[in-house]
């Protein structure tokens, strides 16, 4: 059975004073259970004091975006060698925000999974269809080519281990959500494409999360779904309470 993991993405919300908070309240309290991994992607700035913090407890700290090569001229970047330095094993990859407004491709995005492989992180890679391209069926088309292009090249015992977040753009933090079906019938396109790339076995080993207005009043259902295998949270991973009824409702069987 496939590990579930929930990531809360912090976007570019909280002080560090807010940051430490919601580390020490949230550590202790989470459920210590083999069915899912607890993360939170925070600003840059703060990754090291929550590595610090959260030290063995259930709780991981993730990045929100990296640049793709080791170090160099490119001034406020954050390179993959930086996060494994300070103890970050995770990192979001292609969120759609990176890719409407700080020009995130498809081969950026590609290269940074290379990257993030290479240094022993773990992807995170977002795919997800506009509004626009849903009322015009070409979801499933749009995001088996996001996948493809985003693992081009890329070794299948990587592949394994990464997490692919499928999130729709119309329902990233809007309240809107795709209903647990429709999540679910994506995903499993998702899964279908990694086949088709790579064989049965990594396909069922590839952990796919769906993202979008997720909330602790509608993360059971979509987790119960075959082929969601977790979820990336936004908006509602900002609270602790919140939180840790995301991760308690990952945890049950
Ligand atoms: P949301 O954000 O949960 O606030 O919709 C999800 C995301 O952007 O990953």
């Amino acid at each position: 059975m496939r590990k579930r993991i929930i990531a809360g993405n912090w976007k570019m919300y909280k002080t560090a004073e807010e940051a430490e908070k919601f580390a020490e309240e949230v550590k202790g309290k989470l459920p210590v259970s083999d069915r899912v991994e607890a993360i939170v992607c925070a600003p840059a700035l703060y990754l090291t004091k929550l590595v610090e913090l959260t030290e063995g407890s259930a709780l991981n700290i993730g990045a929100q975006t990296m640049h793709s090569e080791k170090e160099g001229a490119f001034t406020g970047e954050v390179s993959p060698a930086m996060l494994k330095s300070v103890g970050v094993n995770y990192v979001v990859l292609g969120h759609s925000e990176r890719r409407e407004y700080y020009n995130e491709t498809d081969q950026t995005v590609n290269e940074k999974v290379h990257a993030a492989f290479e240094y022993g992180l773990t992807p995170i890679v977002c795919v997800g269809e506009t509004l626009e391209e849903r009322e015009s069926h070409t979801t499933v088309e749009k995001v088996s080519h996001q996948v493809k292009e985003a693992f081009k090249e890329v070794d299948g015992t990587n592949v394994k281990n990464a997490v692919i977040a499928y999130e729709p753009i119309w329902a990233i933090g809007t309240g809107k959500t795709a209903t647990a079906d429709d999540a679910n019938e994506v995903c499993k396109a998702v899964r279908e494409t990694v086949g088709e790339l790579y064989g049965e076995e990594v396909a069922d080993a590839v952990r796919i999360q769906y993202g979008g207005s997720v909330n602790p009043g509608n993360v059971e259902e979509l987790l119960s779904k075959e082929h969601i295998d977790g979820a990336l949270v936004g908006g509602a991973s900002l609270e602790p309470a919140s939180f840790i009824k995301l991760i308690e409702a990952g945890a049950n069987e």
